[in-house]
């Protein structure tokens, strides 16, 4: 992968991870604003349950953020775009449809016949 690709990568790995940041930000804010709104026992199940959607979002949100560091991580280390399985190149077009992919199409799909596999049995 050439350098301008590289760039072009920090960026929008940089630029989801805000996005991530932001979103993150304003869910902390809702689940604070929302909670003196609703006295009612219903309503306050129903905000119960809202509350845990919320962190399982941000519990993903969380996961995400952490693949994207270590992505920008491998991108200023110059393993960017190698599969950690195989080492071959992952293939640009596999990253821009998943740019925090450690492995490259081969290995995710032995991979996920792996767990179909272990799942089955
Ligand atoms: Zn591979």
């Amino acid at each position: 992968m050439n350098q301008r690709q590289l760039k072009s990568f920090r960026e929008l790995l940089s630029g989801r991870r805000q996005e991530l940041l932001d979103e993150a930000d304003r869910t902390v804010n809702g689940m604070t604003d929302s909670k003196e709104n609703f006295p009612e026992p219903a309503d306050r199940a129903a905000l119960e349950s809202d509350r845990n959607a919320l962190l399982r979002i941000r519990d993903r949100e969380r996961k995400l953020i952490s693949k994207i560091d270590s992505a920008l991580q491998r991108i200023e280390d110059g393993t960017y775009g190698i599969c950690e399985e195989c080492g071959e190149p992952i293939g640009v077009e596999r990253l821009k449809a998943r740019p925090v992919t450690t492995l490259c199409i081969d290995c995710k799909s032995d991979q996920e016949a792996e767990e179909r596999r272990q799942r089955g049995a």
